[in-house]
C-alpha cells in the first residue's frame, strides 16, 4: 500500500481533480487502496491568511468568502451527479459558516491569536479532502473523509507544531485498522495539541502529514504529487533550464528543500528516512512521468552538484568585537538563546579569528534577534567586547547540494568563478560539515542572475545561453540578426550554444524582451516600440535585467555607445564592437576598456575593427600570448583603396577607377575620407597597441596618395575635377611602375614602434603583389614566422563578413 499526497495545484481546478480520480483508479487498481492525503485548492491557504489579516485589521472579508465559497461549489456541481450534490453542500456550508464566525470574532475582538490562525487556516484542508471524499465515492467508491486532528497529536507550538510520533503513529494505526475497507482521504497540513485546539505543521506542511501517516502504516512508497516532473536541479521557475532528478538520498532532498526547493516540505524525510520508506515526487499533470526518487538506495550520479536551491529573501546578522575571542561557550549562549525563542538560524559562518559571526535568519526575525542579544549580552556590549549587532537586509541564500561533492574537488572553484565572472558579490559563505552542501549569500537583485551562472557551470553538458543586447540596426546589425536567426538550430545542436537577443536599439527605438526577442520580425517589433531610443536607459536596462552571460553587442560607427563601454564593462557585461573609435581613440581610452574587462573577468572583443572578418586581432593575439615577437607587421587594411590599385592599370584614369569604386559603393559618400587614410591609420594604430605599443593617433606617419588639390577640393564634384586636372601625377605614378615591373600598394607598416602608411611599389616577389578585387592582406613578421611571414588574406569589407566577424566574438564570449 501507498501513501499519496496531492499538492494544491492538484486540486484547484474540475480538470486536475479528474486527472487526480484517474490517478487513484490505476493506483488501486495496480496497488490496492491507497490513502490519499490532500492539500486546500491552490491559493485557498493563502486567501484564508489574507481573509484573516483584514478581519484583524477590522477590515471587510465578505467578498473573499463568497469566492471561497465558489471555487469550492463550482467543482462540487462540474463533478458530483445532483442527487449526490445537497449533502455536499451542507457539509461546505457549515465548514464556511463557521470560518464566518471565527472571523467575525476577529474582528470585533481586533486580535488574531496564532491558536485562531491556525483554526481558520484548517478549513482550507477541510473543505477540499471533504469534497474529494466525496468526489471519489462517486468515481471509485467507497471512501472516508478523515480530519487528521483526530489522530496527528502535537504540541502547542501553533503556525509550526511538532508532533507528537508515538501516539500518532498509534492512532494513525487505530483509524487505519477501523477504516481499512475504504479509500481514505486524510486532511494534510493539520493537527490538534494535548488540548484538542487545532495547530498546523508549517506552510507546506501537508507534504510532512504524507510521511506521518506513511511511516505509522509502513507503507511500501510515499508518493508526493505536485505540478512538476520531481526535484528539479534548480527552481524551475528561475531557471528554465533546470531538469528534473531521477534519484536522490534523503540527505540530499532535505538540504535542497531545507535551502529553499519548495516541492517538498524538508521535514517530510525524517519519518520517511527513520522507517527506510521512499517518497516519490511525481507530476499530476504528466502521471506518466517517473519522477524523483528519494531513498537510501540513491545511487550517485554523474553531477557532483545534485541541485541548486535558494531562499529569495534573508536577513543576516554580524555580530564583531575582541570579547568573542577564544571565549569557549559563546557562540553556544548565542545559539541558545535563538533556538529558545524559537528563531530559525538558516545558516551561520564564523571567521577563524573568531572576532566575527555572521547568521542568516528569516527577514520576520531579524529585529527579534538584534533585541534579543543585546538583551542577553547587555554587559559585553557596556563594556565593548562586543559591538551591537548589524542587520542586513535584501539578501538571498544560493546553495549547492550533492552527497558526492565531498570527493570532488573544485566544486567551489566553479562556484566562485560562476559568480565572479557574472560580478555576483559574495557577502558570506558557509560549507556544511557534511560537505554536502555549500551556501554562499548573495544580494537578492543578483539571485536570478547567480542561479543561471551556476547551473550553467555545473551543467555543462547543457546549452550555454548568452544574453545580447545590441545598438545600431544598420547594414551590419541587420546582417548579424539573419545570420543568427539561420544558425540558431545549428549552434544549439553543434555547439550547445544558445543566443538570446534581450534588447535592440537603434537611434530611433528600443525594445526589449528578458525571454529574448524573435529575429523573425525583429524590425516590425523594434518599429512598433513605444521606447524612443536612448542610450542612458538602454546600459540602465541592461544593469536592471542583470542576466547572465551579458553582451553588449555596437555595430555602430558612432562615438556615443563608446562613452558607456567602460561603465558597461563595469557592470560585468561584456562588450563585442565592430566600432573601431573606441580602440583608435586616445591610448589612454584604449586601455581604460581593456582594464575594465579584465578587473571585472568578462570580455571586450573587436575583432571586426580590423579586417572585418578576417582573423587578425585574434592571430595577433594568439602570437602574442604564446611567447612570439612581432618583428614586423605589413598590410593593406582598406578595402577601398586596394580596389582602386588593383584596378589602375592599363588604359584606365585613376579618375575612373575611384569614379568606379564609387558605384560599386565600396567607398564613402567622399571618396576622400577613404583616400585620406584616416580608417587605414585607426586599423594599423589599433594592431599596433594590440602588439604593446602605447602610440596616438598622431604618432601614426600617414604618406599622402593625393595631391594636395585634390584634398582640398570644396566639394565631390570638385574632387572629381581634381582628380582630372591632376592626371598627369597618376599617370606618372602607374607607369613608373609598370616600366619597372611593379604595382601601386597603398601598405601600412609597424616596425620598430613605428606606424606608417604610404604607397610604395612592389615587385612580384613581395606577398602582396597579387592582391586582387578590394581584398585585405596582412604579413606577420615574427622571431617564429622569420623567413616566410604569416599572411592572412581575404575580403575585408562587407557587411556579411563584418556580421560573421561579429558573430564569432560574440559566440567566443566567457568561452
Ligand atoms: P504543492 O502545492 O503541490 O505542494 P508547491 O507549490 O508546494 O506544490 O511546490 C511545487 C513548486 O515548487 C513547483 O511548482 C516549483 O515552482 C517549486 N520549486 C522550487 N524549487 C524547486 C525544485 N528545485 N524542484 C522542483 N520544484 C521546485
Ligand atoms: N495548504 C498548506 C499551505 O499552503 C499546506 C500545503 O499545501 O502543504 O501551506
Ligand atoms: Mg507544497
Amino acid at each position: 500500500m501507498n501513501v499519496l499526497k496531492f499538492g494544491g495545484t492538484s486540486v484547484g481546478s474540475v480538470e486536475s481533480i479528474r486527472t487526480l480520480i484517474s490517478i487513484l483508479q490505476r493506483e488501486k487498481a495496480e496497488n490496492g487502496s491507497p490513502v490519499v492525503v490532500l492539500s486546500a485548492m491552490g491559493g485557498v491557504t493563502n486567501l484564508l491568511v489574507s481573509m484573516a489579516d483584514k478581519a484583524a485589521t477590522g477590515q471587510d472579508f465578505s467578498q473573499d468568502l463568497r469566492d471561497l465559497e465558489n471555487r469550492h461549489f463550482d467543482v462540487v456541481k462540474a463533478l458530483l451527479e445532483v442527487p449526490r450534490q445537497n449533502p455536499v453542500f451542507t457539509k461546505l456550508k457549515l465548514f464556511f459558516n463557521e470560518i464566518e464566525d471565527l472571523l467575525q470574532g476577529v474582528s470585533s475582538l481586533n486580535e488574531l491569536t496564532a491558536r485562531t490562525r491556525d483554526r481558520i487556516l484548517s478549513y482550507g484542508e477541510r473543505c477540499s479532502t471533504l469534497m474529494l471524499s466525496r468526489i471519489a465515492e462517486q468515481y471509485i467508491g467507497d471512501s472516508v473523509f478523515a480530519d487528521a486532528s483526530q489522530f496527528i497529536k502535537t504540541d502547542s507550538n501553533f503556525g509550526n507544531a511538532k508532533v507528537q510520533t508515538e501516539v500518532t503513529d498509534l492512532l494513525v494505526r487505530g483509524f487505519y485498522e477501523e477504516n481499512r475497507d475504504k479509500l481514505i482521504f486524510v486532511t494534510g497540513f493539520i493537527g490538534s495539541n494535548d488540548a484538542g485546539s487545532i495547530t498546523t505543521l508549517g506552510r507546506g506542511g501537508s507534504d510532512y502529514t504524507a510521511a506521518i501517516v506513511g511511516a505509522a502504516l509502513n507503507v511500501s512508497a510515499i508518493e508526493i504529487w505536485t505540478d512538476v516532473n520531481g526535484m528539479m536541479t534548480a527552481d524551475p521557475r528561475i531557471v528554465k533550464k533546470a531538469f528534473p532528478l531521477t534519484e536522490l538520498s534523503y540527505t540530499e532532498a532535505m538540504e535542497l528543500s531545507y535551502f529553499g526547493a519548495k516541492v517538498i516540505y524538508p521535514p517530510t524525510m525524517i519519518p520517511a528516512f527513520l522507517k527506510k520508506i521512499p517518497i516519490v515526487i511525481r507530476n499530476t499533470f504528466e502521471p506518466d512521468f517517473k519522477g524523483t526518487v528519494i531513498s537510501h538506495e540513491a545511487k550517485s550520479s554523474e553531477h557532483s552538484v545534485k541541485g541548486i536551491s535558494s531562499i529569495n529573501d534573508i536577513s543576516v546578522i554580524n555580530l564583531t568585537g575582541s570579547g568573542m575571542v577564544g571565549k569557549a561557550g559563546f557562540s553556544g549562549r548565542l545559539f541558545s538563546l535563538l533556538a529558545r525563542e524559537q528563531i530559525n538560524v538558516v545558516l551561520i559562518t564564523q571567521s577563524s579569528s573568531e572576532h566575527s559571526i555572521t547568521f542568516a535568519v528569516n527577514p520576520a526575525d531579524a529585529f527579534k534577534s538584534k533585541q534579543l542579544i543585546e538583551h542577553e549580552f547587555e554587559l559585553e556590549l557596556e563594556a565593548k567586547k562586543i559591538e551591537n549587532p548589524v542587520i542586513e537586509e535584501g539578501l538571498s541564500v544560493l546553495a549547492i547540494v550533492g552527497e558526492n561533492m565531498k570527493e570532488t574537488p573544485g566544486i567551489a572553484g566553479t562556484l566562485f568563478h560562476a559568480l565572479g565572472r557574472n560580478g555576483v558579490n559574495v557577502r558570506a559563505i558557509a560549507q556544511g560539515s557534511s560537505e554536502y552542501n555549500i551556501s554562499v549569500i548573495i544580494s537578492r537583485h543578483d539571485l536570478a542572475k547567480a542561479l543561471n551562472a551556476v547551473h550553467d557551470a555545473f551543467y555543462t553538458d547543457l546549452k550555454k545561453t548568452l544574453n545580447i543586447f545590441c545598438v545600431g540596426t544598420g547594414n551590419i546589425g541587420k546582417t548579424l540578426f539573419r545570420q543568427l536567426e539561420e544558425h540558431r538550430e545549428f549552434l544549439k545542436q553543434q555547439n550547445g550554444i544558445l543566443i538570446n537577443v534581450i534588447g535592440i536599439s537603434n537611434s530611433k527605438k528600443m525594445v526589449f524582451n528578458p525571454e529574448g526577442l524573435s529575429l523573425q520580425n525583429w524590425e516590425e517589433t523594434l518599429n512598433a516600440s513605444e521606447e524612443i531610443a536612448s542610450l542612458e536607459k538602454f546600459v540602465l536596462k541592461m544593469k536592471e535585467l542583470n542576466l547572465p552571460n551579458a553582451v553588449f553587442v555596437d555595430n555602430t560607427a558612432s562615438p556615443a555607445p563608446i562613452a558607456k563601454y567602460a561603465e558597461i564593462l563595469s557592470s560585468t557585461i561584456s562588450v563585442v564592437t565592430c566600432n573601431k573609435i573606441g580602440n583608435s581613440s586616445s591610448y589612454a581610452q584604449y586601455k581604460a576598456f581593456k582594464d575594465a574587462a579584465h578587473k571585472h573577468g568578462v570580455d571586450f572583443f573587436y575583432e571586426t575593427n580590423v579586417g572585418a572578418g578576417l582573423p587578425i586581432i585574434r592571430t595577433l593575439k594568439d602570437l602574442m600570448m604564446s611567447g612570439d615577437r612581432v618583428v614586423r607587421i605589413e598590410a593593406i587594411l582598406s578595402g577601398t583603396i586596394s580596389f582602386i590599385f588593383n584596378n589602375f592599370k592599363g588604359d584606365v584614369t585613376f579618375h575612373d577607377v575611384v569614379k568606379t569604386a564609387q558605384e560599386k559603393g565600396y567607398t564613402e559618400p567622399d571618396p576622400r575620407d577613404d583616400l585620406s587614410g584616416t580608417d587605414f591609420m585607426r586599423k594599423i594604430l589599433i594592431l599596433a597597441r594590440d602588439a604593446g605599443h602605447e602610440l596616438e593617433p598622431e604618432d601614426v606617419k600617414i604618406g599622402a596618395i593625393l595631391p594636395k588639390a585634390c584634398m582640398e577640393a570644396t566639394s565631390v564634384e570638385d574632387f572629381y575635377e581634381q582628380l582630372k586636372a591632376n592626371n598627369y601625377f597618376f599617370e606618372k605614378l602607374k607607369n613608373d611602375a609598370e616600366s619597372s615591373g611593379k604595382v601601386l600598394r597603398y601598405i601600412g607598416k609597424l616596425e620598430n614602434g613605428q606606424a606608417t602608411i604610404s604607397l610604395e611599389m612592389v615587385d612580384e616577389n613581395h606577398p602582396f603583389y597579387m592582391l586582387s578585387g578590394s581584398d585585405n592582406i596582412i604579413s606577420f613578421t615574427t622571431d617564429r614566422y622569420k623567413e616566410r611571414p604569416l599572411v592572412v588574406k581575404g575580403p575585408g569589407a562587407g557587411a556579411e563578413v563584418t556580421a560573421a566577424g561579429v558573430f564569432a566574438d560574440i559566440v567566443n564570449v566567457g568561452a
